[in-house]
């Protein structure tokens, strides 16, 4: 089964606890405004890769990582994909799975009744990027959105999740710069100057 993926980074020392693999899947129909994520809303950018080649990989890595974290694009919109990867990393590790979607709780609810992402995840920050809203934590790219625990196939609402991990980027064997986490408003500004000093000249749009 084919995964239409943007990128694998490891290690991140955010987007979760510990130390994690990074998976950015391809494709979000959500199109919020403001997203700082635009190259990945096309469904046919990224890779296109075997679910069972990046479980094997993944698995072999499996006794240094604490997690996976799971975020895009859309996971949600390549659900059978999700899924079947999810079983077999709860089946074969103990590695902790952390995921970002657009979507409400309410809406997954409705759009996936079997709940089988309950079964998966561990934790999960839900809801659209609302522009207007901006967060004050680098976890959540706007207030309004929702951190739940899953557990025993019940979601429990964390009110004050820890939210002290920083983002951080890496320059890529592709040259190219990518980022994990959420950059406040007047980071990115930040980043591009630092950037600036060492003769590098890149715009975060
Ligand atoms: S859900 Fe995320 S990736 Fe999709 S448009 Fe909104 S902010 Fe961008």
């Amino acid at each position: 089964m084919k995964w239409q993926l943007n990128n694998i980074k490891f290690p991140i020392y955010n987007l979760g606890p510990g130390k994690r693999i990074g998976i950015w899947v391809q494709g979000c129909s959500l199109a919020c405004t403001g997203c700082i994520n635009k190259t990945l809303w096309s469904e046919k950018g990224g890779d296109s890769l075997d679910v069972l080649e990046v479980y094997n990989n993944m698995a072999l890595m499996a006794d240094d990582f604490d997690g996976i974290t799971i975020s895009g694009g859309e996971p949600f919109e390549q659900y059978e994909q999700l899924i079947a990867f999810l079983h077999l990393i709860k089946l074969k590790t103990r590695l902790h799975i952390y995921c970002f979607t657009g979507y409400d709780l309410s809406e997954l609810e409705e759009l996936y009744p079997d709940q089988l992402y309950m079964k998966y995840i561990d934790q999960i920050m839900t809801g659209r990027f609302e522009q207007d809203k901006w967060s004050e934590d680098n976890l959540r790219g706007s207030s309004n959105q929702k951190l739940y625990n899953f557990q025993n196939g019940r979601a429990e609402l964390l009110l004050n999740p820890d939210t002290s991990n920083n983002w951080s980027i890496f320059i890529g064997d592709d040259q190219q710069i990518h980022m994990s986490a959420i950059p406040k408003n007047n980071e990115l500004k930040q980043i591009e100057a630092d950037l600036k000093q060492h003769n590098i000249n890149k715009k975060f749009i």
